[in-house]
């Protein structure tokens, strides 16, 4: 197995290439990994580290928050009643998809969160996050909600997606960001959390400012 610090450089000089000019936050996807593991990933220099479950996300959370410079978020399908489990300890929450989840958030914080609104840009039945033909109106719901700050969209791809269909749904929610830029006043979104270790290459193409990466990155 390689390190975390021969994986990262790797997809940095990646990221490199492709984005020479952005400012790209990698999150490290830990859910996997063991214990171990993490540590190595925080002294290869990563800061960002993301789950997908309430468990997991609180484990790696009590592991690393002592190291107060790590930044965590929240990426995976959230049960409205688990938002008081973590609400206290995420720094962002990528998979907002509906309103009750909105309200939720919004009522158990006691700071403003930074919320992504995660969007089914695939139309694949089993994919999570909201219709595109809904996202106008969960936006115009939660904008007024004080302690939502929406900063960002989120998407994932099916698996095994080719280059032309990731090409579509990465590049839709690159314009979905900038129409709703457009269309509120009180939003500017400036994240796309879009690209994992099979399809970052592409997501950074179309504008991606945070990558998440488990397998690729600190393993299996
Ligand atoms: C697991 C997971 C990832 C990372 O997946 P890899 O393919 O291992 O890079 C990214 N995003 C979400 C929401 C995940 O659950």
């Amino acid at each position: 197995m390689k390190s975390v610090k021969q994986n990262l450089n790797h997809i940095q000089s990646i990221i490199d290439q492709q984005s020479p000019e952005q400012n790209i936050n990698m999150i490290a996807v830990t859910k996997y990994v063991s214990n171990e593991r993490k540590i190595e990933a925080y002294d290869a220099g990563l800061r960002h580290f993301g789950e997908n479950r309430v468990e997991g996300f609180n484990e790696t959370f009590n592991l690393l928050a002592d190291k107060k410079d790590c930044v965590f978020h929240f990426i995976g399908t959230l049960q409205s009643r688990k938002v008081k489990e973590i609400i206290d300890y995420v720094d962002y929450i990528h998979s907002v998809d509906r309103l009750s989840l909105a309200k939720e958030i919004n009522k158990r914080a006691s700071r403003p969160i930074d919320c992504l609104i995660q969007v089914n840009v695939s139309g694949e039945e089993s994919k999570h996050g909201i219709p595109m033909d809904d996202l106008d109106t969960l936006i115009e719901r939660i904008v007024d909600m004080e302690n939502i700050h929406v900063v960002g969209l989120m998407t994932m791809a099916p698996i095994n997606s080719n280059d032309e269909q990731l090409t579509h749904i990465f590049s839709t929610l690159k314009n979905l960001k900038d129409e709703i830029n457009n269309k509120y006043d009180t939003i500017q979104m400036t994240e796309l959390s879009m690209g994992m270790s099979q399809d970052y290459h592409i997501a950074l193409k179309h504008g991606a400012t945070m990558l998440r990466i488990g397998t690729t990155l600190v393993g299996e």
